[in-house]
Order: structure tokens, then sequence, then C-alpha cells
């Protein structure tokens, strides 16, 4: 896709900290994080929103099934204490459109850790 800023990253026309790629994904790093981890995961294959995307479920899934393993390399997955209490972990997230605050029209997953200043928020 012309002009779209995450085509031209998945396509290495624009540097990025990239953490993952396989034949259908990449992951890097954000631009401007919002905690000490901030990843993008993002297909290859250009889809503009959630919306535009619902007709692939696998690649969806990989996406998501992406985040505990990038989490676990970037030291904030989910540990259980020995009392079975859960500690650190990470925010997943898609923002869909304007209402939904998202910024750059190529879907993305973020995968935002190792702080937590959203909690007790939505
Ligand atoms: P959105 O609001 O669309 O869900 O989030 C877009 C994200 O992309 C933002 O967190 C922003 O910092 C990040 N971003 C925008 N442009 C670039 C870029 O050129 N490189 C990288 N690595 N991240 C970017
Ligand atoms: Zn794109």
């Amino acid at each position: 896709m012309e002009n779209c800023i995450f085509c031209k990253i998945a396509e290495k026309k624009i540097p990025s900290t990239a953490v993952y790629e396989d034949d259908d994904l990449l992951a890097f790093k954000d631009i401007n994080p919002a905690a000490p981890v901030h990843l993008l995961v993002i297909p290859k294959k250009h889809f503009a929103t959630l919306q535009d995307a619902g007709s692939e479920p696998e690649l969806l899934g990989k996406m998501l099934a992406l985040a505990p393993r990038l989490a676990e390399e970037a030291g904030c997955a989910v540990r259980y204490d020995a009392d079975g209490t859960p500690a650190q972990g990470y925010k997943t997230l898609i923002n869909s459109g304007p209402d939904g605050g998202q910024e750059v029209y190529h879907l993305h997953l973020h995968v935002i850790g190792g702080a937590h200043p959203w909690r007790g928020q939505r």
C-alpha cells in the first residue's frame, strides 16, 4: 500500500528496531514508547484496520499468540509467585478507527509492559 508507513517498515524501506519476523508478521519497537516495553506486531500484508481483517482469523490468532512470546523475551511476561499470585504483565491493544484512537491505518497490535501506569484504568 503506497504511503503506508507500516508497509514501508515491513518492506524495510523505513528502518525499525525489529524484535521478530516471519513470512507473515513483523514485530518492532514503537518509536514513541508508552512504557519500558512497547512493541507493535503487524501483518506484512496491508489491512487498514481490524475491521478489514475479519476474514483472516488465522493471521489475527498468530498476531495475538506472538504477544506472550515477545513479552517473555522482553522480560515483562506474567509470572506467578509461589502462592500463585500473578506478577508483572503487559497490555495488548488494537485501536480501531478514529473513535478507537487509531493513528496509523495499518493493523497493529500493541504489546505494552514493564510498568503499570494504567492500573485501575481500562
Ligand atoms: P495507534 O494509535 O495507531 O494504535 O498507534 C500507532 C503507534 O505507532 C504509536 O504508538 C506510534 O508511536 C507508533 N509509530 C508511528 N509511526 C512510527 C514509526 O515510524 N516507527 C515506529 N517504530 N513506530 C511508529
Ligand atoms: Zn500498510
